[in-house]
C-alpha cells in the first residue's frame, strides 16, 4: 500500500515524532507532504522517510481562528490542495496527521478520489479549539474520512461529544520502540556531571514551553521543595509561545530559584537526559489527548507524576505504575514530589512496574501491525488499492 503522509508541521511535536513511527516501515512507499520548512523535516530525512514541503507559504490559520480568518485562509489554500490532488492521485491513499492536514486531505481525497485517513491527536474540545475549527474538523472527518484513529479514549469521547461519527472511530495509543530507552550509565553519569546535576534529586519536564503544559506549575511546586530538589525543563517554545517563556523565567527569579531550574531548550536526547533525572513530571492543566513523555518516562524506567486528565488517566494508576495529581495544583505536586524523594524504594517498585507494563501496551511493532491491518481492513475492498 502506498501512502501520502500530511502533517502542516515544520516542528517536531509529539503529532510528528508518532508519525516518524507510523511511516517508516514503509520506506519508498510513503511520502510525508509538509506544509512547513523546518526541523520536522530533516528528522523525517535522518530517518529516511520521503519527504516534500509541499506549500509555499506559511497558512495562517490556528487552533482559535474564527469564521472569517478561515476563509480567508482558502484562498491561500488553493495552490498547495492542487499539488496535493496531483501527488495523492501516486498514492492508494491519504493519512491527514493535523487538523490542518485534514482540511488539505479531506478536499484532495474528494479531487482525487483516494481515501482519507484522519489520525486525531488532539481532544477536540472548546479548551483547544475555537467553535468553528472544532466544527470544521468534526464535519470534514464525518463526510470525507473512512477511518479515525484517536491517540486516547480521552480524544475518541471528545470527537463523538463533539458530533463525530463512533462508527468511523478507532483507538491506537502511539508505539514506542522500547530500545531506544535503554541508555548507558557511564553516558548518563557524563550528562548529569555536564548539567551539573550530581547529588540532587532532579524534577524532569519535558515538553514543548506553552502555558497549558503547565512548567509554572512545576516551578511553584519547587518552590514548595526541600533544596536539593532542582528541574530540568527540556523543550522549547514550538508555536510562538514567547511570552509564556519570558514569564517562566520571571517566575524562577521572583521565587529565587535560578539555582534550581534549569531551561535546556529543545532536545533529541530525550531517554538519556530522562535517565539522568530521579522523576518526570507532567503537569498540563487542560486535558492531555495522550501524552507521550509519561510512556517514555516509564520505558526509561523512571517514576512519573502526571496531571489527572485526558489520555494522562489511560496511562497512569496511581500507587501501581506512577502518579496522578489534580491539574494546576502545584501543593499536591510538591508532595509527590516528596514522597518519591523519601520514599525510594516503593518509588522505585513503581517505577519497574511502569517499566514492565508499558513495554508491553506500546509496543512499536505491535501497534504498527495494528494500524497496518485497520487500513488493509477498511481499504480492501476499494479498487485501486493494491497489494504492493
Ligand atoms: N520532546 C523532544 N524534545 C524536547 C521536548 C520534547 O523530543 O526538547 C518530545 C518528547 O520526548 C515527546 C514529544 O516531544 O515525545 C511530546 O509529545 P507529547 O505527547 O508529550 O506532547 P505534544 O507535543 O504532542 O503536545
Amino acid at each position: 500500500m502506498k501512502i501520502l503522509f500530511l502533517d502542516q508541521s515544520g516542528k517536531p511535536g509529539g503529532a510528528e515524532l508518532c508519525l516518524i513511527d507510523i511511516a517508516k516501515p514503509y520506506g519508498d512507499r510513503a511520502l510525508v507532504g509538509l506544509f512547513a520548512d523546518g526541523s520536522f523535516k530533516d528528522l523525517l530525512q535522518q530517518n529516511h522517510i520521503p519527504v516534500e514541503v509541499l506549500a509555499t507559504q506559511a497558512i495562517q490559520v490556528r487552533k482559535e481562528s474564527s469564521l472569517l480568518q478561515g476563509f480567508k485562509s482558502l484562498g491561500q489554500l488553493a495552490p498547495l490542495i492542487t499539488k496535493v490532488v496531483k501527488k495523492a492521485r501516486e498514492y492508494d491513499l491519504i493519512y491527514a496527521n493535523t487538523q490542518k492536514a485534514l482540511v488539505v486531505g479531506a478536499l484532495a481525497s474528494f479531487f482525487s478520489r483516494r481515501p482519507l485517513v484522519y489520525h486525531l491527536h488532539d481532544i477536540l474540545s472548546q479548551e483547544h479549539f475555537s467553535q468553528t475549527n472544532l466544527r470544521i474538523a468534526v464535519n470534514l472527518a464525518n463526510r470525507f474520512a473512512s477511518l479515525v484513529i484517536a491517540n486516547s479514549q480521552a480524544s475518541k469521547t471528545a470527537f463523538v461529544q463533539a458530533g463525530g461519527r463512533p462508527d468511523i472511530i478507532e483507538v491506537v495509543y502511539n508505539g514506542f520502540n522500547p530500545k531506544i530507552y535503554q541508555t548507558d550509565e557511564s553516558d548518563i553519569k557524563h550528562l548529569q556531571q555536564q548539567l551539573g546535576l550530581e547529588g540532587k534529586f532532579v524534577v524532569g519536564h519535558f515538553s514543548r514551553l506553552a502555558p497549558w503544559k503547565g512548567q509554572h506549575i512545576l516551578i511553584d511546586a519547587l518552590a514548595k521543595c526541600p533544596h536539593d530538589v532542582i528541574a530540568i525543563l527540556v523543550g522549547d517554545a514550538l508555536f510562538g509561545e514567547q511570552d509564556y517563556v519570558q514569564k517562566l523565567h520571571q517566575q524562577v527569579s521572583e521565587l529565587g530559584l535560578e539555582n534550581r531550574v534549569k531551561f535546556l531548550g529543545f532536545r533529541s536526547d530525550i531517554p538519556q537526559l530522562m535517565a539522568a533525572c530521579d522523576l518526570v513530571a507532567h503537569t498540563s492543566t487542560s486535558p492531555e489527548p495522550f501524552g507521550r513523555v509519561i510512556v517514555e518516562a516509564m520505558l526509561c524506567g523512571k517514576p512519573v507524576v502526571a496531571a489527572k486528565a485526558g489520555g494522562a488517566m489511560e496511562l497512569v494508576e496511581h500507587g501501581l505504575n506512577g502518579f496522578l495529581v489534580t491539574p494546576g495544583k502545584p501543593q499536591e505536586l510538591a508532595r509527590v514530589i516528596i514522597t518519591c524523594l523519601q520514599e525510594t524504594e516503593i518509588t522505585a517498585t513503581i517505577a519497574n512496574n511502569a517499566k514492565t507494563t508499558a513495554s508491553q501496551r506500546f509496543d512499536m511493532t505491535v501497534i504498527n501491525d495494528y494500524i497496518a491491518k485497520l487500513l488493509v481492513s477498511k481499504f480492501r475492498s476499494l479498487r485501486h488499492i493494491s497489494s504492493r
